[in-house]
């Protein structure tokens, strides 16, 4: 039965996107060795090749002899074909980056805000600081913009609602689209966070990624087979709202028990708060270093948060079955703390629990996570359109 058209050309394109992340994760590489990571037939991956030649990503480099028959080229990316702009905003910060296909980061430019800052203001700074980065790349080889913001976010780049930011129904798309070339995009943070963890950080070869963004609140991005799991409407995936503790404290959505009600950095502030029995907020490094002296109201209400998050996260390991989840975000700082705290609960616990391949890992992308993974949707786009 012949595949129909748009289906084809979209496996046609995620081929393209596959074979050249493993270039960029294993190059250089022989185009027998990416049909072996892969799993393409080396038709494929010959076609896809030939068609990533003719957008000037790749190059290719020196042979190597692997035994009888003729030497094989090896191919490598071609990183300065295409730049990418990606930023992050936040509750307290602002940042972009100007970075290449192969992730990494050649410049950027941060702002600290002040908690409420107006979203005008805000756009403004991040358009005026992506120009800035702009003008120091050849104009033709821009690939496109994309921004991340911890709210609910339609397809059309309006954000509906971002709590910690305070922004309701701001029209993120259109304001950059006055400012900047397309493409834009603008996108969820734990989505784009878990972009990022697919393309740059080493989880090519997960079937289903977890991204959790565990900062004021909490957000998760799925990445499944290559695609972003976003839901009917463009909002899916908003782990931070399931309920976990019934009569827990109210949530900013108005529910009570929520997961980031009880296990977000927020909540594990207010725990700290009174068990040092202090009325001021207390600061994240404040309390992991009490956390690493072992002060007692440090690890109580570490441990009590570490609690509600392996409940949560054992809740989503069930509902999506993934083989690689990462830990991302501010109470990352805790580090193998959290991942070990963390993983074998959930080996434990999990319902299906036989022959299963789970890795839980701390992101390796520190604070560009989520600017990187928002840059890195014109990828798709840009491999997609050139040629
Ligand atoms: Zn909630």
């Amino acid at each position: 039965m012949p595949i129909p058209i748009a289906r084809h050309r979209l496996m046609r394109e995620m081929n393209e996107m596959a074979v050249m992340t493993v270039i960029r994760q294993h190059g250089p590489i022989s185009r027998r060795h990416i049909a072996e990571i892969t799993g393409l037939t080396k038709s494929t991956v010959t076609v896809a090749v030939q068609r990533l030649f003719s957008k000037h990503v790749l190059k290719e480099l020196d042979s190597i002899s692997t035994g009888p028959g003729r030497p094989e080229r090896l191919l490598g990316l071609n990183s300065e074909a295409g730049y990418l702009l990606g930023s992050s905003i936040d509750a307290t910060k602002c940042q972009v980056l100007l970075f290449d296909l192969q992730g990494k980061v050649l410049d950027h430019i941060a702002y600290d805000l002040k908690v409420g800052h107006a979203a005008q203001d805000t756009l403004k700074l991040v358009a005026d600081a992506a120009l800035v980065l702009l003008n120091k790349i050849p104009h033709e080889k821009y690939w496109g913009f994309g921004v991340s913001i911890p709210g609910i976010i339609s397809a059309e780049g309006l954000v509906i609602h971002a709590p910690n930011l305070k922004w309701h129904d701001i029209a993120v798309g259109t304001f950059f689209n006055e400012w900047l070339p397309n493409p834009i995009y603008v996108v969820n943070d734990a989505q784009a966070g878990a972009i990022a963890e697919y393309y740059f950080g080493n989880a090519l070869t997960s079937d289903l990624l977890l991204y959790l963004s565990l900062g004021m609140g909490i957000g998760g991005g799925v990445v499944m087979n290559g695609n972003l799991l976003i839901g009917a409407h463009g909002t899916g995936t908003e782990v931070g709202h399931m309920v976990i503790s019934d009569n827990g404290p109210y949530c900013r959505c108005g529910r009570r028990g929520c997961f980031e009600a009880v296990a977000s950095l927020r909540s594990l502030t207010e725990r700290a708060m009174r068990a040092k029995d202090v009325v001021d907020w207390l600061k994240l490094d404040q309390i992991v270093s009490a956390f690493h002296n072992h002060e007692p109201w440090a690890r109580q209400a570490v441990e009590e948060t570490f609690y509600y998050l392996r409940e949560g996260i054992v809740n989503l390991a069930n509902i999506f079955d993934p083989d690689t989840i990462v830990l991302g975000g501010d109470l990352s700082r805790f580090g193998e703390d959290l991942r070990a705290q963390v993983e074998v609960p959930i080996e434990s616990d999990i319902i299906i629990a036989n022959n299963r391949n789970l890795t839980v890992r701390l992101t390796s992308l520190d604070d560009f996570t989520s600017a990187l993974g928002a840059g890195a949707m014109a990828l798709n786009t840009m491999v997609s359109a050139r040629g």
